[in-house]
């Protein structure tokens, strides 16, 4: 994700292009505005350069725009809410992390991606390392409205705010995605301004229910086939957040594996062979490659592969 595939927000661009060219980069930025208008977007891009190894061109494949791209940059941490809210022993190992040396690059970087859920309490426990952070740090938070970030937090940040895109940039930004004409007039028209709504109007994008590898491990080739035609209906980038979060599954699974007394090098192999084909599939489903013949081929070498269940 580069600034040159978003839509919109031309003047935001200019800014943090404009910063990062004279190497003039603030340490913590909050991003707001509504659903969909492509906060998280611009934030990634935003740390695409921050994170590239070369000079940040939008087709740079470097290291790290490669591991940023698949979603396993070693310095990029998002931090989620656990339960209601973004607890404090989760800003003490952030802070903890924030304190050692980027892995790849020069930069590290805390991605808040619902920043409004930080309590009063625990943004406290980290405005220390947030006015002054190590030396290659930077927070990225974002949020729907100003009101709903602690002033505490606001006041250390740039703040950049998002507007709704024009209809006359988006119509030619959905044809381009193979939209008729006539059709992307339509769904700019009733998207008001928001790209994601424009892109999702119709299929059913209402999210994606939540399924563990393990179940899919254990599910007959058949019923894989049907997900993923069922899949295919669904935001492209939903569907790579969905096999990223098997992904982490597996990896916790082989982690926890390696110190038990119950590792088994064959199987840890098999568990290898299936984290790079997830790696490998997430990869293309960001390359525009059919979700579809992705997922199908995933499930295909699950089931011809795999001689072990997931989690005995
Ligand atoms: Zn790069």
């Amino acid at each position: 994700m580069a600034f040159s595939d978003i839509i919109g927000h031309k003047e935001v661009i200019k800014a943090l292009s404009s910063a990062l060219a004279d190497a003039k980069t603030g340490h913590a930025y909050l991003f707001l505005g509504p659903a969909g208008v492509g906060k998280k977007t611009l934030a990634r891009a935003f740390a695409k350069q921050l994170l590239c190894l070369e000079q940040g061109a939008d087709s740079c494949s470097c290291r790290s725009c490669q591991q940023l791209n698949i979603g396993l940059h070693p310095d990029w941490v998002t931090i989620v809410p656990s339960g209601n809210s973004i607890k404090i022993d989760q800003l003490r190992d952030m802070q903890h992390s924030a304190y050692l040396r980027p892995i790849i690059g020069t930069h590290k970087i805390f991605f808040f991606s619902e920043a409004d859920q930080l309590t009063e309490a625990a943004a406290n426990s980290f405005l220390k390392i947030l006015e002054e952070p190590p030396s290659g740090v930077i927070f990225l938070f974002i949020a729907v409205r100003a009101d709903n970030i602690l002033p505490t937090i606001r006041s250390r940040c740039q703040v950049y705010q998002l507007f709704p895109v024009s209809s006359e940039e988006i119509i030619p930004w959905l044809t381009e995605k193979g939209f008729t004409d006539e059709e992307a007039i339509r769904r700019a028209q009733v998207a008001e301004g928001i790209p994601g709504a424009a892109l999702s109007q119709g299929e059913d994008s209402s999210g994606i229910a939540p399924i563990k590898l393990a179940e899919i491990w254990d599910r007959d080739l058949l019923e894989l086939l049907k997900l993923a035609n069922e899949l295919e209906k669904k935001d492209r980038r939903e569907v790579s957040n969905l096999m990223q979060e098997w992904q982490a599954e597996l990896r916790i699974n082989m982690i926890r594996k390696a110190k038990s007394a119950q590792r088994s090098s064959e199987k840890m192999a098999e568990q290898l062979f299936f984290s790079e084909k997830l790696t490998q599939a997430i990869h293309m489903a960001e390359s525009n490659v059919n979700v579809r013949l992705i997922l199908e081929e995933f499930f295909i070498a699950l089931k011809v592969h795999a001689k072990y269940t997931l989690n005995d």
